[in-house]
């Protein structure tokens, strides 16, 4: 099945098709490194983090590139705020955004170039803007001539005309043209700049993911993500500014994420509204978190809510609990073999493996028809209830053990881009579960002393729920997993 994505800049959804066959070049928009992410920044680099591992697992090479924005307004501000250096302040950020990655199991991409190490490179671009016509200096500062643009305005659907006419953009004498946005900033007193043919100054913004994503994935690449609020101007002046440089086309397919929610508005650190991911992540592990983003479609929105987390929390506790018995069940497990224990099966396991690789192929066509992450999840969960019915047989015969293997590869794949399945380990529940299971035991023994049966039964008849089996001898009992 062929790999679709709705398509920003053409509204549809279409056909992927890299540049070159086999590989994908893929640029995301990285944090300005002034302070700590949300947990609405969090879903954006989750849910592209999961698209890239998707990509790798269908068999594609993928470059990943996403830089980091540490020359801007916003750090700045800071740095005078408190008194110290641009540098103090992105340096902390910048661990700190690695930190958070790490701790929501996104993975670091290939190339994570800093604004800072690419300013000259950024020049260059601008100069070759300037002398083509489609940018002009005034006052030291360079802005890009919007009207020399025929598609501007074609990613975000704005029509220049209306733009201007609804003139919200503020007025700034020095621009020809209120749409028009700066390439390059003049120093202010008491800022960073670097030496540029137009004065010491600083690059715009949106300069700088031009620059950056050309540098490392070439003029013409596959895929460019970032969340919503970046459709317009961020990446229709980044298109504007690459293509009018290279007269070539920029991007195959933008792709957008939906934004993250808060009692009806977008999370945002200008809002106040935020909780940092680190907060978030205090309370919830990782793949809660992700389990909580990839319950909804990327691009559409998602309430920010305790009952959404609490449902997400649910489906991974049962996928925890799943995995754990499938690990235990399968203590000769080795991921190589998979394929041969396949070839061996009789024909009443043939049967299952089929219906399961039915599960498995719809599984995979969720993601691949525009990421639908929901659908995948679905999928695996039926997985997971049909394996469960053979999990629970008192007996396994060994083409059972053998699919009870198969699954478990396909479950670790899918993991590999999912992140949702927690660890498990070979020799049964973590410690802490045993350890209490066995307090649970010691409880309802002494509660069979003094016949409180009521209790002690109770005690009995949630453990097996939770698939812990007791067994009394006597006065002795003894529990196992089923
Ligand atoms: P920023 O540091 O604000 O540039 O944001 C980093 C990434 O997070 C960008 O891709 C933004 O589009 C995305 N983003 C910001 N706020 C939200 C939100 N509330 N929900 C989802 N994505 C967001
Ligand atoms: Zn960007």
């Amino acid at each position: 099945m062929a790999i679709r994505f709705h398509n920003t800049l053409t509204k549809q959804k279409e056909e992927f098709k890299p540049v070159e066959p086999g590989k994908v070049k893929f640029y995301m928009c990285g944090p300005t490194v002034y302070d700590y992410i949300h947990i609405g920044n969090a879903r954006a680099f989750v849910v592209f983090d999961v698209l890239r591992r998707f990509l790798a697992y269908r068999g594609f090479e993928v470059t990943y590139v996403m830089n980091l924005t540490d020359i801007d307004d916003k750090i700045i501000d800071r740095a005078k705020r408190e008194h110290t250096s641009t540098t103090e302040i992105t340096e902390t950020y910048t661990q700190a955004f690695f930190e958070d990655l790490e701790a929501l199991g996104v993975a670091p991409a290939d190339y994570h170039p800093r604004a800072t190490e690419h300013v000259h490179d950024m020049i260059a671009l601008i100069e070759k803007l300037v002398e083509k016509g489609v940018a002009y200096q005034s006052n030291g500062d360079v802005f890009y001539d919007v009207s020399k643009f025929p598609h501007y305005g074609r990613l975000s659907g704005k029509n220049p005309d209306d733009l201007k006419a609804g003139s919200r953009v503020a007025v700034d004498e020095k621009k020809r043209n209120p749409l028009d946005f700066v390439l390059w900033k003049s120093q202010k007193p008491g800022e960073p700049a670097w030496d540029s043919p137009w004065g010491p100054g600083r690059p715009g913004w949106h300069i700088e993911c031009s620059t950056m994503s050309m540098h490392y994935l070439g003029e013409s690449f596959d895929i460019h993500a970032g969340g919503e609020d970046l459709i317009f101007p961020h990446h229709e002046n980044e298109i504007a500014q690459s293509e009018g440089a290279t007269g070539k086309p920029f991007v195959r397919y933008w792709l957008h994420n939906g934004f993250l929610k808060i009692e009806g508005d977008k999370m945002a650190k200008s809002l106040g509204n935020f909780r940092t991911a680190r907060e978030v992540l205090q309370q919830y592990p990782r793949e809660v978190i992700r389990m909580f983003f990839l319950q909804k479609h990327y691009r559409s929105p998602i309430d920010f809510t305790p009952a959404g987390l609490q449902a997400a929390k649910s489906a991974v506790e049962r996928l925890r609990l799943f995995y754990e018995k499938l690990v235990q069940a399968t203590p000769d497990y080795a991921a190589e073999e998979v394929d041969k224990r396949k070839a061996s099966l009789g024909e009443a396991a043939r049967d299952w493996l089929a219906r399961h690789e039915k599960l498995k192929a719809a599984l995979v066509a969720g993601m691949e028809d525009d990421l639908n992450t929901p659908v995948a999840l679905s999928r695996l969960f039926d997985m997971v209830r049909e394996t469960n019915k053979l999990l629970n047989k008192p007996e396994l015969t060994p083409d059972e053990r053998n699919l009870l293997k198969i699954v478990r590869k396909d479950i670790e794949d899918f993991n590999s881009f999912l992140g949702v399945v927690m660890a498990a380990t070979e020799s049964g529940g973590s410690e802490i579960t045993e350890a209490l299971i066995e307090l649970l035991v010691q409880v309802r023994s002494e509660l069979r002393k003094k016949k409180e049966w009521q209790l002690a039964d109770r005690i009995r008849d949630e453990l097996d729920k939770l698939d812990v089996v007791l067994e009394d001898k006597g006065e002795e009992t003894t529990w196992r997993w089923r």
